[in-house]
Parts: C-alpha cells; sequence; structure tokens
C-alpha cells in the first residue's frame, strides 16, 4: 500500500509515523512545502522571545529521523497543487528546481493545516505587518525585533496574541494589544482571564479592548494602525494574530466537502467523502465533544490525535475521534489560564440549564513554603451534577487541576464523583482535600440545598432592596474593602448577634474566597432564614467586576 500524506507537521507526521509502525511494507510519501517536517509551531513565540534559544530545538522530528528511523519518504520544499482523483494521483511541485510531477497513491491523507487570516483593511500587506505560523515566519519576526524594532502592536488577544506580546516584552519591546471582544482569550468567560491581563499589564503589556484595526498606513519608517474606537497607535512593526482558516483549496479544488466554516468534513475515522482521502489537524471541521455540533477547534493535540487515528483506519484499525473538547491552556510571566469543555457563554447562548461554582484554594497546602492562589470554576447539570466545564487561573498546579476535570468530563463524571476522586498528595504537591475535591465538595453541597450559591452579578448596586448582604469577615477585612451597601458582623459574633439579620429577606453571606460564608450560611439557614453564600467570595466579585475597594 502506497501513502501519500500533505503536510508534514502535527497531523500528517503523527500519522506518517504511527503507519510505519502499524505496517513495515508500506510506502508512505510526505510532502511538506516548508523547509522542515515536523517542527514545533507551539515553540514559535518562545524562539522569537529568547527563551527557547537554539533554533534547532524547534525541530522536534528532523527529516533525517523521520527518514532512518522511520523509513519515510519526506520531501520538503514540495507544494502538492492539485488531486486527481480518478487517477489517484497528486501533482507536486519542488519549490527548490520548479519541477512539477504526478505522485500515485492508494491512501492519500490532507493535513495542511490553517492559515493566519488577514483581514482585508487597507495596509494589511505592508511591509512590517507579520503573522506568525512556521519557522519562516519565526525567523523574519526574530530578525525583526535583532534589528532594533521598539514597539510592537499585536491584533488580537487570542493564545498566539497573549504569547507573542509576552515574548516581543521579553526582548525589550513596547507592545500594545488591540482586542475586538472586550476581553483577552475570548473562549473564556471574562472574569477567568482578568488575572492574566492584570499580570500582562503589570509587565508593561498595553491592552486596547472592544477596539479592532481598521487601518494601518505608513511614512516609510514607522506604521500607524487605526482603530475603530477612533484612536490610533505609532508602531514599528504589526503582528496579525485575529484567528486561522483551514487550508482547504486543495480539498474544495478536488471536490472534497467542506463545511460553512471551510473546515474539511470528515467521518469518525477521519475519511472524508472520498473514502481513499483522509484529512485531519486544523484544515477540518471536528464534533464539539460537549454539544455535538460542528465546529473549528485548531490545537496540537486533536491534530496529532487525528493523524493517529486516520492511519490507524488505513491500517485496517477501526479506530474513532471522539470529538474535541476545547481543553486547552496558555500562560504568560508565570500565570496561566486553561479551560476545557463549555464557558459559562457558551452554556448561556445556548440555553443549556447550568450551575456554578467558584473557589480559591492554595495550588499545594498553605503551610507548605510557596503555595499561590489559583481559582477555579465549575460548570455543571442543576438536574444530575454532569460536569459542563471547567476553567482555572493562578501560578502553578493550574494545568494538573484542569487536565483532571478534563478527564472528569469526558468520562461523563459528576460533581458527585469529584468529592470522592482519589488524588495524589503530599504538602509540596496539593492538598489533602485537593482543589479537585474541595469543587466537587461546594458544587455538590449547592445541588443538596446544603449551601446555595450567590455570585456576584447577584450583588450589583440595583440589587433587590429585600436582600441583605453580610460579610462575616474580620474588621481588618471589613476596613480594607468591602462590598457597597454590606452590614459587616464577623462570623466568630454571628451566633450572639443573629437578631441583627433580618428574617424577611434573603441573607447573602460573603467573606474573601467563601469558606466563612459558607459557615454563616449554614448557621442562617439552620436559623430559619433564606440565605446564599457567595461563590467565591470577595475575591470572585473583584474578579468579576474590580468595584469592591474602598469603605463607605
Ligand atoms: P500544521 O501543523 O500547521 O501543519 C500543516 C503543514 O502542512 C504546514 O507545515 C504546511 O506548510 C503544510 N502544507 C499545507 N499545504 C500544503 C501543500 N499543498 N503541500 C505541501 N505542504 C502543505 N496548539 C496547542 O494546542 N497549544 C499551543 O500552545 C499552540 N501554540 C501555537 C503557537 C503558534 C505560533 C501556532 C502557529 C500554533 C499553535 N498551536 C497550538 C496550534 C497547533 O500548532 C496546530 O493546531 C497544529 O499544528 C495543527 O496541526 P496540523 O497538522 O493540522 O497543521
Amino acid at each position: 500500500m502506497k501513502v501519500v500524506i500533505v503536510g508534514g507537521v502535527a497531523g500528517g507526521a503523527s500519522a506518517a509515523a504511527r503507519i510505519r509502525r502499524l505496517d513495515e511494507r508500506s510506502e508512505v510519501v510526505v510532502f511538506e512545502r516548508g523547509e522542515e517536517p515536523s517542527f514545533a509551531n507551539c515553540g514559535l513565540p518562545y524562539y522569537v522571545g529568547g527563551v527557547i534559544e537554539d533554533r534547532r530545538k524547534l525541530l522536534v522530528a528532523p527529516k533525517q529521523m523521520l527518514t532512518d528511523r522511520h523509513r519515510l519518504d519526506v520531501r520538503t520544499h514540495s507544494n502538492v497543487l492539485s488531486i486527481d482523483r480518478q487517477q489517484k494521483t497528486v501533482h507536486v511541485r519542488n519549490l527548490l528546481t520548479n519541477q512539477e510531477y504526478d505522485e500515485a497513491y492508494d491512501k492519500l491523507i490532507l493535513a495542511p493545516g490553517a492559515a493566519p487570516w488577514r483581514p482585508d483593511i487597507t495596509g494589511i500587506n505592508l511591509p512590517g505587518v507579520y503573522t506568525l505560523r512556521d519557522l519562516k515566519d519565526a525567523d523574519v519576526l526574530h530578525a525583526a525585533v535583532a534589528r532594533g524594532v521598539r514597539s510592537a502592536v499585536v491584533v488580537g488577544a487570542g493564545f498566539i496574541g497573549v504569547e507573542v506580546a509576552e515574548n516581543l516584552v521579553h526582548r525589550g519591546v513596547q507592545v500594545t494589544v488591540i482586542e475586538l471582544a472586550n476581553q483577552i482569550l475570548p473562549p473564556w468567560d471574562a472574569e477567568m482571564v482578568s488575572p492574566l491581563q492584570e499580570q500582562m499589564a503589570s509587565r508593561g503589556v498595553h491592552f486596547v479592548l472592544g477596539a479592532s484595526a481598521t487601518q494601518i498606513v505608513t511614512d516609510g519608517e514607522q506604521l500607524t494602525v487605526t482603530l475603530s474606537d477612533g484612536g490610533t497607535r505609532e508602531t514599528d512593526m504589526v503582528i496579525l494574530a485575529v484567528g486561522v482558516r483551514p487550508e482547504n483549496s486543495l480539498a474544495k479544488s478536488a471536490g472534497i466537502d467542506c463545511g460553512p466554516r471551510g473546515g474539511i468534513v470528515t467521518n469518525e475515522h477521519m475519511q472524508t467523502n472520498d473514502p481513499d482521502i483522509y484529512a485531519v489537524g486544523d484544515a477540518v471541521e471536528v464534533t464539539d465533544f460537549n454539544t455535538g455540533q460542528k465546529t473549528q477547534i485548531p490545537l496540537a493535540g486533536p491534530a496529532n490525535r487525528q493523524g493517529r487515528i486516520a492511519a490507524d483506519h488505513i491500517c485496517g484499525r477501526p479506530s474513532t475521534y471522539r470529538g474535541t473538547q476545547g481543553t486547552a491552556i496558555v500562560g504568560a510571566f508565570g500565570m496561566a489560564a486553561a479551560m476545557t469543555g463549555l464557558s459559562e457563554k457558551q452554556l448561556r447562548r445556548m440555553e443549556i440549564p447550568h450551575e456554578r461554582i467558584y473557589i480559591h484554594p492554595s495550588h499545594h497546602a498553605g503551610y507548605y513554603p510557596g503555595a499561590r492562589p489559583m481559582t477555579l470554576k465549575l460548570l455543571f447539570s442543576p438536574s444530575d451534577g454532569r460536569i459542563l466545564g471547567a476553567q482555572a487561573v493562578g501560578w502553578d498546579g493550574v494545568d494538573k487541576r484542569i487536565d483532571v476535570l478534563a478527564i472528569a468530563l469526558q468520562a461523563g463524571m459528576t460533581v458527585y464523583d469529584l468529592e470522592e476522586v482519589e488524588l495524589c498528595y503530599a504538602p509540596q504537591f496539593g492538598s489533602a482535600k485537593d482543589p479537585i475535591n474541595m469543587a466537587g465538595f461546594v458544587a455538590a453541597g449547592v445541588l443538596r440545598e446544603d449551601h446555595p450559591v450567590a455570585h456576584a452579578t447577584d450583588l450589583v448596586s440595583e440589587r433587590p432592596e429585600d436582600v441583605f448582604v453580610l460579610d462575616v469577615r474580620t474588621q481588618g477585612e471589613w476596613d480594607a474593602a468591602r462590598v457597597t451597601g454590606a452590614t459587616h458582623i464577623p462570623l466568630e459574633q454571628l451566633r450572639s448577634r443573629l437578631h441583627e439579620v433580618p428574617t424577611d429577606s434573603k441573607t447573602i453571606a460573603y467573606c474573601k474566597v467563601g469558606q466563612r460564608g459558607y459557615l454563616a450560611t449554614r448557621i442562617l439557614l439552620q436559623s430559619g432564614r433564606a440565605a446564599a453564600n457567595l461563590s467565591g467570595g470577595i475575591t470572585s466579585w473583584q474578579m468579576a467586576n474590580g468595584e469592591t475597594v474602598g469603605g463607605d
């Protein structure tokens, strides 16, 4: 059997190596139009930033290794121009010699990835306007910074925008990030990425949110970016990071079906409407594991898994792709934000019933040196407790918690299961009651109606008059910051001062992170009052709207 693969990086290289492991006899030809196969796209921002100093480290599986170890026929600088499905050939141009030829296949795998989107605005192709996709782009950016670039405008605050911004700061560049949404990292819920934005701002990144770039002009030396809010920014360089579009031209012109967002349509074995042609990676439309709907989610993990599944199926194994869950992480200046499953805003948009809780635990035992705070948000079904999504932001241990929750979500687990999961523990690694267990306890407690929760949105200034907001923290905490209109009764005095809490209104109790508020809620509920605990305490309130500080 002869398998031809178009695209030799994440999905393509995974498929090629897997075919060889399963079948020693097949012939595998990989066409890659770039200079290297199997490079680390995800490492490119860190090479630009000088964190990865040695460019050779980006070459995950160099051509020679793929040839020697896996006996793959890897042809770089080779652009596949068209597919002839009747003849079962691809037409290829060698970009070094300009020679063109046909190559026959029995099975074809398309793994061409996705190209950075360039919005149709004036000046988008000016010198000094860059995108970052491959080694060549990284070299150009690296060299531009080395030539003494002092300022940069990054358009788009998604993963790549955030990572590029951080890395340009590492190189001493003044960075402004422009983002159309009113938050960075739009797939997350806004309050869960505000700490990361603050951290980036504290390291000098300037943000313009709720605005897009509408025009770029040059005076020969500098670029001027005009924004939709009427402002302008002068800069030495512009990096576009406004998303990617599936590379589907080969597939389309060969009559392979593509979805409404341009992704190549496949079945669960990654097979297109031509059973001899498979497609994997950023170029394909995927099923959202959480909703069952078709979507595009360009991530490295799914691309690699899909490559493996296509290879399995070609070699006679019935592997299937389960869909993409959207598990992702991004970091900047030591901080990380991670998520899996559905966000609250997606759940709202899709009108899926959900409940949420916030906790703010330390990443390991608080008494052990180096404990750092994190915020964990858990979204779950109010009817059966099934986990719908989770997000976390903090310093250390964010990845570990979201990874555990990603597995729990895929396994269809509930918040009641999280109460029971047994995770490794020693003080320098976690807590005997790990944040995962804590999230389970809190969420399950809500569903059992042991302690109803309220949220920052319930404490807006125009809240109903019959809501009594009770701060149960210490005097010092109260003096430092409080929720407007709250009454202060420290938890330790609550039982003796219970008569001060009205019986005819609902009390929302809060503390710093939710634990004392929970105890207060239990006391109030058992006294016959209607009560709820502000989930995540004043810390969640501050993350949501930052309006707390200052006494009144
Ligand atoms: P690619 O890896 O892009 O490979 C496609 C290859 O096909 C390209 O090299 C292209 O040259 C080649 N090709 C295309 N058309 C042809 C043709 N006609 N003939 C020959 N060759 C062709 N994902 C994460 O999960 N985590 C991260 O931290 C992360 N960071 C990223 C950072 C950057 C800067 C970038 C650009 C991406 C990042 N990603 C990250 C996304 C991740 O890299 C992609 O999801 C993944 O590489 C997709 O794999 P793929 O095989 O579909 O496409």
